[in-house]
């Protein structure tokens, strides 16, 4: 049986490879897969997402499942509906940070959750056997409009904060909307907490004009420079869905997520003392930030595989404070178990207030670290259990995670070596305390796994 599903969704290019007729047809296999019931859909700004989205109901009301549209809505503002608002399933038509040719579907369970691998799985073989269940045809429903979703999930985030504390300090925030549908969120619910927003790149547009919908330190440069001239007291940037946050201090430097996501979890494990002292992140954080951050406050870190659906599966089977990613996602059980873009801001924004520190201050309490990146074309007939196997013996004093491609850890530095999901590459991470090991040992990871794969 064929792929249909990635790490998170149903993925192509716009009339390429995610056509409308692709994206009727996932919708009617969910539809039969659900049985029946009110699903919400929703779209980000992206190419084509008008199309997908009357295709995506067209299939679903082929099948006996009542569409209700929502609109132009953040992914996790569509997630917190579903269950509030009373659905059985919701689809958002995205394809998140990806660049602005692509678009995809992604399919939430009547929790609001991604739908678990299994039950994707089922979805699959429905699909690729075409065993949709069809309605007769005086069964077929009508398509009908949700206008509730954005004040549902905005009230949703502002039930979690304490809104007179925010009020009396008067902070000024960068919303970098991504010129998508964190435009519509954020800044009202940052506003609704005493901020003062200014807004950049929020005009909706799908040719993403502003810089890319991925944001990261580097796609962040500019408006990181200009939150530091106006004097802002935070940035916070999403990506085309605005599931992920990713936060820059006052003085112009903007932080992975893993580093906003340890700061957070430690300020929430304070706000609900009541929950598990646990947290979930995949093994692309950094050991030596999380770890010695978290563990010293007594909370446990559970290391997963890489991606968010993953996280968020585990986090509610076994009960923690948070879920994050190193890319900017934060999952706030206490709301929902899902990324949550705003919800992260809102929270950076509260923990600012409580605790009277500038971002950079609650920035600089956590370990430091010097991290070098890269990545190796991989062959496609190289094993990769025999690099591992070799990696091992060369570091045989250090601890092993092997929950997704190899991680070591040593007292002062540590390293993931990790084929991607997406292309035919070996990514390498190191991260040490002193800035040069981390360099030679980049250095020498790079020139082993070379070495082997030229045998290849
Ligand atoms: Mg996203």
């Amino acid at each position: 049986m064929g792929k249909l599903f990635g790490t998170d969704g149903v993925r192509g290019i716009v009339n390429q490879t995610m056509t409308p007729e692709l994206a009727m047809r996932v919708a009617q296999a969910a539809c039969t897969w659900l049985g029946g019931g009110k699903v919400l859909v929703g779209r980000d700004v992206r190419y084509g997402g008008d199309a997908l989205a009357a295709a995506v109901m067209a299939g679903l009301s082929s099948c006996g499942c009542e569409p209700y549209y929502a609109g132009l809505v953040p992914t996790p503002a569509l997630q917190y509906s579903v269950p509030r608002l009373g659905y059985d399933m919701g689809i958002m038509v995205t394809a998140s940070h990806n660049p602005p040719q692509y678009n995809g579907v992604k399919v939430v369970g009547a929790n609001g959750v991604e739908v678990p691998k299994e039950e994707e799985k089922v979805i699959e073989e429905i699909f690729f056997s075409e065993r949709f269940k069809r309605v007769p045809y005086s069964e077929v429903p009508e398509h009908k409009t949700e206008p509730r979703v954005l004040d549902t999930y905005v009230e949703g985030v502002l039930a979690e904060i304490e809104i007179d504390l925010v009020k009396k300090n008067g902070f000024r925030v960068v919303v970098d909307g991504a010129n998508s549908v964190g435009s519509l969120a954020t800044p009202k619910v940052l506003r609704k907490m005493g901020v003062k927003v200014l807004c950049v790149n929020c005009n909706l547009d799908p040719s993403f004009p502003g810089r890319e919908p991925e944001p990261t330190p580097e796609t962040l440069r500019g408006t990181a420079e200009m939150a530091r001239s106006v004097g802002a007291d935070l940035l916070v940037a999403h990506d085309a869905d605005a599931d992920r946050a990713i936060i820059g201090d006052e003085r112009g430097t903007v932080h992975w997520g893993d580093r906003s996501g340890s700061l957070l979890t430690a300020y929430v494990s304070e706000k609900y003392p009541h929950l598990p002292k646990r947290t979930f992140t995949g093994v692309s954080s950094s050991h030596i930030v999380v770890e010695g951050f978290l563990r010293p406050k007594g909370i446990e870190v559970v290391w997963t595989p890489v991606g968010s659906v993953i996280i968020a599966h585990e986090l509610i089977k076994k009960g923690g404070i948070s879920g994050f990613e190193e890319n900017g996602g934060y999952m706030h059980p206490v709301h929902h178990p899902v990324r949550d873009g705003a919800m992260k801001a809102a929270l950076f924004v509260e923990m600012m207030a409580k605790y009277g520190k500038k971002a950079s201050e609650l920035f600089d309490e956590l370990p430091k670290a010097y991290s070098v990146k890269g990545k190796v074309p991989r062959p496609p007939t190289a094993d990769m259990e025999k690099v591992y196997e070799i990696i091992k013996s060369k570091f045989e004093s250090c601890e092993f995670v092997t929950v997704d491609g190899l991680k070591v850890v040593c007292g002062d530095f540590w390293f993931l070596v990790r084929p991607s999901g997406t292309e035919p590459v070996v990514r390498i991470m190191v991260e040490a305390r002193d800035p040069k090991k981390a360099e030679e040992l980049f250095g020498e990871l790079k020139r082993l796994l070379e070495g082997f794969f030229s045998t290849f």
